[in-house]
C-alpha cells in the first residue's frame, strides 16, 4: 500500500513500477532531470509527445500542499513545469487548501499565506511564468467536478486504493476526488476542452493518478479498447445511435473495415496500428466534447526519484536539518551541507584507494538535482568513485554554490511579490 499523506521514506521504484505497471521512462527530454534518469517513470507520456511532434496545446498541473516548507526535495517538481511551461504547455497550480484543512487540520487562512510566501513567491523567483494558480477553496469549477466525479467512484475502490477504514472522516475520503477535479478540470470546455495534461509527481502520488486516469475514462461517452482490432464502445447514453456514427464517420475517413453494431452499442475497426491510438483517442475526445463537458482524456505522470535528507533517509520537513529550504538564510544552509552525512569512507586513505560512494551520498544527490552542467556532475562523480575528491572539498565547494543560489533566489523573491496578481485567480 502506497499512502499519498504518510509514506516516509524510499520505495524500491523497479518493484513498484512492474507492480502497477508505471512505464519507464524512454522518452528523451532535453532536461538534466530526464538526461541523468532522475525522472524514473510515467504513465501515457506518449501523449505529451504527440501534442509536441503535432504542435498541439497541452496542460501542466501540479499541486502544493501549503504546510512545510518548500524544499529542494519537492524543488523538482516545479522545475519540471517550468521546462513543460517553456515547450508550450498551460499551467495550472492548486493550492491544495482544502487537502490540508481534511488531512492536517490547517486552517485556509493558514494555508493562503503559507502558500503563498513558502511556495508561491518561490516558483516565481524560479522562472515559472505567469499561469493559473488557485485554492481549491475558492474554485467552484473544481468542486462542482469533484461532487461529479464522486458518482463514478464507490468505497471499495477508495478502499483497496487508500487503505481507508471505517475511521476515516469524511473529508479526509473526499480529498482524493478534490485532487482528481485539480487535474480534470483543466480540460473542461470553460478551460479550453479535452488535452493532455502531464503531472510531475513523486510515486508516492500515483493511487492519486490511478484513480483520475480511471475517472476520466469512466466520464467519457466514448471507450476505447484495443486488442488488435479497435473496439469504440458508447457509455451511458439511452439512444447510443448518435455517437456509434459519429465514431463509425470519423473513422471510416481513415480506415476501410470498419463495422457498427447498434445492439452492442461499439464501432469496430481492423488495421488500427497501436501507434495511432493517441490520436484517434484525442479526435474522438475532440468530437464528443460538443455533446459532453465532462470529457477526458486520462492525464499523464512522470514520477521522480526521491531526493536524499543530509541525515540520511528522505528530504522531509519533519526532519529540519535534512533539508534545505529555498527560504532557508544561506548561512544556515551552508551549515546544514557542512554537517550533512556523506557517501564517504571513515579515512582520507581509505578515501583515495577505495573512492567514496556518490550513489549513496546526500552531497552528491545536491549535485545531481541542482547543477546543470552535466559535464561537471559526470566529472564530480567520477572524481568521488575514483578516490580523487574528498569530501570537505566537496561540502564546500556545493555549499558555496548553493548558498549563492540561494541569496538570488530571495532577491528574485522580492521581486516576485509585485506579480503575483499575475498569477493567483481568484
Ligand atoms: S567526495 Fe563528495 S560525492 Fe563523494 S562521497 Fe564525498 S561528499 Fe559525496
Amino acid at each position: 500500500m502506497i499512502n499519498p499523506w504518510s509514506s516516509s521514506d524510499f520505495f524500491d521504484y523497479e518493484r513498484l513500477k512492474k507492480e502497477f505497471g508505471i512505464e519507464e521512462m524512454n522518452y528523451n527530454f532535453d532536461n538534466f532531470l530526464f538526461r541523468r534518469h532522475l525522472i524514473l517513470g510515467q504513465r501515457s507520456i506518449d501523449y505529451i509527445d504527440y501534442a509536441l511532434k503535432n504542435s498541439l496545446k497541452f496542460n501542466v498541473m501540479t499541486g502544493l500542499m501549503p504546510s512545510g516548507e518548500m524544499h529542494l526535495g519537492n524543488k523538482s517538481a516545479i522545475d519540471q513545469v517550468i521546462f513543460f511551461q517553456k515547450l508550450g504547455g498551460r499551467v495550472s497550480i492548486a493550492v491544495a487548501d482544502l487537502e490540508s484543512y481534511s488531512t492536517r487540520g490547517i486552517s485556509l487562512e493558514k494555508a493562503r499565506n503559507v502558500a503563498i510566501e513558502k511556495y508561491i513567491l518561490n516558483y516565481i523567483a524560479m522562472g515559472l511564468e505567469p499561469c493559473e494558480i488557485y485554492f481549491q477553496s475558492k474554485n467552484s469549477d473544481v468542486q462542482f467536478l469533484a461532487y461529479m466525479l464522486g458518482n463514478r467512484t464507490n468505497m471499495n475502490e477508495l478502499r483497496s486504493l487508500y487503505g481507508f477504514t471505517d475511521t476515516h472522516d469524511l473529508l479526509h475520503i473526499n480529498s482524493p476526488l478534490i485532487q482528481a477535479a485539480d487535474v480534470l478540470h483543466t480540460q473542461m470546455k470553460k478551460y479550453g476542452g479535452p488535452a493532455p495534461t502531464i503531472v510531475p509527481v513523486g510515486f508516492d502520488q500515483d493511487p492519486h493518478i490511478r484513480l483520475m486516469r480511471d475517472l476520466s475514462k469512466r466520464m467519457r461517452i466514448f471507450n476505447i479498447q484495443y486488442d488488435r482490432d479497435l473496439i469504440v464502445s458508447v457509455r451511458g447514453k439511452d439512444d447510443p445511435k448518435e455517437f456509434i456514427d459519429l465514431a463509425y464517420d470519423y473513422l471510416s475517413k481513415t480506415y476501410t473495415n470498419v463495422k457498427k453494431d447498434y445492439e452492442y452499442r461499439v464501432v469496430r475497426c481492423e488495421g488500427v496500428s497501436e501507434g495511432d491510438l493517441v490520436k484517434i483517442d484525442l479526435d474522438l475526445a475532440n468530437i464528443e466534447s460538443k455533446y459532453n463537458d465532462f470529457t477526458f482524456v486520462p492525464p499523464s505522470a512522470t514520477y521522480q526519484k526521491l531526493m536524499k535528507g543530509l541525515k540520511g533517509g528522505k528530504m522531509s520537513s519533519s526532519v529540519p536539518d535534512s533539508l534545505i529550504s529555498l527560504n532557508d538564510d544561506p548561512k544556515e544552509a551552508k551549515r546544514k551541507i557542512m554537517s550533512g552525512m556523506t557517501g564517504g569512507r571513515d579515512t582520507e586513505e581509505e578515501q583515495r584507494r577505495l573512492g567514496g560512494e556518490p550513489e549513496k551520498c546526500p552531497i552528491f544527490d545536491l549535485y545531481n538535482y541542482e547543477i546543470e552542467d552535466d559535464k561537471y556532475v559526470k566529472e564530480v562523480y567520477e572524481d568521488c568513485k575514483n578516490g580523487r575528491r574528498m569530501c570537505g572539498f566537496c561540502k564546500r565547494e556545493i555549499a558555496e554554490k548553493m548558498s549563492s543560489w540561494l541569496s538570488e533566489l530571495s532577491k528574485k523573491r522580492e521581486e516576485a511579490r509585485e506579480k503575483l496578481s499575475l498569477y493567483i485567480h481568484e
